[in-house]
């Protein structure tokens, strides 16, 4: 088998198949873009071929873009010059494809995205399967790149700056349907039809040229600061990327100046720009972290890279959910909707029956935006059964209770459902504070026993952080792992201690927030400042959300359970007992917190605050605020792999930013140690630890590390992070070429 196979018929067209060995799905490998520059020079030399038809031998996809496996290793590896090289021999090879002298078609018969919409680009001719699944697309901005083989400057000049742009920064692709009305592809065929239309068109056109190589060529729409669209799509899109990017990915604004640049150059100096800007972004670490994070270990996570071998794969059909509240509403209409038949008990029929209308309110909301059938949410809802009765928990293969975070409701409850499970099924508790151990103890057979704990709203949060309590077997480990993969979420595993997690990490967040208002911290500056280093919303904002009540309960647990002191939330204790015992401002349920919530209007902050916490005069820089929301939890999070709570540096990684909104920039809680380096990120918690007490000083765990020079990431390990600066000439459409 072969990377590309070439077949020339008694016509002289050459039908080019692309199938990359040992992959479900054709990625830009080295050895198709090395097969694909030896078919073009073919093809442009031998006077036997008059055309050419390029197509996949995969069905399910044309090419699905880049390998990521192979450019995240470029960061740290490569030069800039290196990786220029690398963008300027893969445009090099299109462009020649283009500008051979024989008409190219492409016969797209599956998704075609970044690499592979950019090859389609480059043919003179493009029929798309018409299914839904093929979808084309510009995905690279996802991964902190703009498309490097040309995709800045090819679609703007073939639909114009206006329709590529949101194409390209947002990066979501488009349906057939849709692809063929903005001008992208020019026809739609039947799957089975494709290379007989592409061939059609390739023997009807011996002479092909494309529309930007044919003198006097103009980009529909225009270009520059003068073309009537450019107010909305330069000026308004830098203010709207910078809005949404706080300025910490560097790909969006650099898709913007390449398309503003590039579109005002001829083609050939255009895409030696683009791949100048391709490789600054290849070599930032912006653009390793996501790759890194998002793509590769959430894809390893998803396939169980942390189950336990040997243990057979199970699948589940019946499951019982005790606790028809908000989380376990939830996790019965998630269940449900992966096909999974649920008991839904609650204390009361009509509580029971309040949870299920959870799933009849969410499939409502699907059915009106068309994205299910009636069938299917009948179905769905057929599976939940709202009751109160205990027995029908026979023959579950699983329980996962969602009832109050009280340990003798919880142990009520848990030994009701065992005496009625079968001897191999698993117990989960969606508990976020008690240990796994304690309440295991209540359960017959405890090695059963596992925490899986979900976010709120469980249908639209993609993690469950999997609780390996101190008897937990490996066997119900993998089960608890094949649940979640069955839902079809990503889950980390963490090992039993108070917090866990994500909720350790989170509360050091929320504290720091709270600490800066007891200093005198302008509220709306600590707010900002959080937004700024890319949290989702501001730790006043979300303490509201969760309650600053329910802070108040979880350190009085702590000192009461005789915790250490650092499981208690003495940062912000006093701020917490300031607002819901002295002021009964207990967060948005209770009617305000940190916030006012008007009737119909936005939320604002408590004006009161400014008098309760009394503001300084002279309020500290944004990015020192900055530096300490991301040092304050990444350095927690140094802790609990030092304590054995994290095993694998990604698990925390991913739980970070998919559970708790650390940005995806930093790559994660640990990437972002890794990508300043131990050394750095010590001495920073240092000094913050010598302005603001102790909660900055670094682990010992951590300090070695630092002496050993190691990564937690170790695939990373053995270069300096430093990014090669000035090895080209600086970026500006003039002066390339
Ligand atoms: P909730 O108050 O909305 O729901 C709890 C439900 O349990 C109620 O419907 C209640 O009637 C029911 N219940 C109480 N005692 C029961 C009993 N003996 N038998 C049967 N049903 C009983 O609470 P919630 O927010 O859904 O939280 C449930 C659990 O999930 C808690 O352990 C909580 O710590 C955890 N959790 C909550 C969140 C969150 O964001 N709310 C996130 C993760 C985990």
């Amino acid at each position: 088998m072969s990377t590309l196979r070439f077949e020339l018929d008694a016509a002289g067209v050459a039908l080019v198949s692309i199938d990359v060995v040992d992959r479900s799905m054709n990625v830009l490998t080295p050895a198709l873009e090395a097969a694909l520059a030896a078919a073009v020079e073919r093809i442009a030399a031998d006077a036997s071929i008059k055309a050419a038809v390029i197509t996949s031998a995969k069905s399910n996809a044309f090419l699905a873009g880049a390998d990521l496996k192979e450019l995240v290793s470029v960061y740290g590896q490569e030069t800039l010059q290196q990786a220029y090289a690398r963008s300027a021999r893969l445009s090099g090879v299109f462009r020649r494809l283009e500008t051979c002298g024989k008409p190219i078609a492409a016969a797209i018969n599956g998704l075609a995205l970044g690499g592979g919409l950019e090859l389609a680009l480059a043919c003179h001719y493009r029929v798309l399967a018409d299914d839904p699944k093929a979808v084309v697309g510009l995905p690279e901005v996802k991964v902190g790149l703009l498309p490097g083989a040309g995709g800045t400057q090819r679609l703007p000049r073939l639909i114009g700056i206006q329709q590529a742009l949101p194409m390209l920064l947002n990066g979501a692709p488009v349906l057939p349907a849709q692809a063929l009305e903005l001008g992208i592809v020019h026809a739609l065929a039947p799957a089975d039809q494709l290379i007989a239309r592409a061939r059609d068109w390739v023997l009807a056109n011996p002479v092909a040229q494309q529309p930007w190589d044919v003198k006097g060529f103009k980009v529909p729409g225009g270009v520059g600061c003068l073309a009537p669209h450019a107010v909305e799509s330069f000026q308004a899109g830098t203010s709207r990327v910078a809005r949404a990017t706080q300025r910490n990915y560097p790909a969006p604004p650099a898709i913007l100046a390449c398309v503003f640049e590039g579109t005002q150059l001829p083609i050939d100096r255009a895409l030696r720009l683009e791949s100048k800007y391709f490789a600054t972004l290849l070599c930032s670490p912006v653009c390793r972290n996501l790759m890194r994070t998002m793509f590769i270990q959430k894809e390893a996570a998803d396939k169980l890279a942390s189950r336990p071998a040997g243990v057979p794969k199970s699948t589940f059909t019946r499951i019982g959910v005790i606790g028809a509240g908000m989380m376990g509403a939830g996790i019965a209409y998630a269940a449900a909707s992966a096909g999974i038949d649920v008991i839904l008990l609650d204390a009361t029929q009509e509580l029971a029956d309040r949870g299920k209308a959870y799933s009849v309110k969410a499939l409502q909301r699907q059915l009106e935006k068309r994205a299910t059938t009636q069938q299917r949410v009948n179905t769905t809802l057929s599976r939940i059964l709202a009751t109160t009765d205990y027995s029908h928990l026979r023959g579950c293969e699983l329980v996962v209770e969602a009832v109050f975070e009280k340990r003798e409701v919880k142990h009520d409850v848990i030994r009701k459902a065992t005496a009625l499970l079968g001897p191999s099924a698993i117990f989960a508790s969606n508990t976020s504070t008690l240990p796994i151990g304690g309440l295991a103890e209540v359960h017959p057979r405890p090695e059963q026993f596992v925490g899986l704990h979900f976010f709120s709203p469980v249908e639209h949060m993609p993690l469950v952080e999997v609780i390996r309590g101190r008897s937990t077997s490996a066997a119900t480990l993998a089960q608890a792992l094949d649940f979640v993969s069955q839902l079809r979420k990503t889950p980390i595993v963490v090992n039993d201690s108070p917090g866990f997690f994500t909720s350790r990490v989170f509360g050091t967040y929320v504290d720091e927030g709270m600490a800066m208002l007891a200093e005198g911290i302008e509220p709306a500056l600590i707010e900002n400042a959080a937004r700024m280093a890319g949290m989702p919303v501001g730790p006043l904002a979300v303490c509201d959300e969760v309650t600053i009540e329910l802070q108040l309960k979880v350190h009085e647990q702590a000192v009461a359970d005789g915790l250490n002191e650092k499981f208690q939330r003495l940062t912000a204790i006093d701020v917490v007992r300031k607002m819901v015992q002295e002021q009964g401002r207990v967060g948005r349920r209770g009617g305000g917190g940190f916030y006012d919530y008007p009737a119909n209007e936005r939320k604002r902050l408590w004006p009161g605050l400014r008098d309760l916490f009394a503001v300084r005069e002279v309020q500290p820089e944004v990015e020192e605020l900055r530096q300490r929301f991301l040092v304050i939890q990444a350095l927690e999070s140094a802790r609990c792999v030092a304590e054995g709570v994290i095993d694998r540096p990604a698990d925390a990684d991913l739980g970070s930013i998919l559970g708790i909104g650390y940005p995806a920039w930093a790559g994660g809680v640990l990437s972002f140690i890794d990508t300043i380096g131990a050394a750095r990120f010590i001495a920073d918690c240092r000094e913050l630890a010598r302005r603001y007490g102790q909660r900055f000083e670094p682990p010992a765990d951590l300090v070695e590390r630092a002496h050993r020079s190691a990564l937690y990431h170790e695939e990373t390990s053995g270069f300096t992070i430093s990014i090669p600066q000035g090895d080209l000439e600086p970026i500006h459409g003039g002066q390339t070429g």
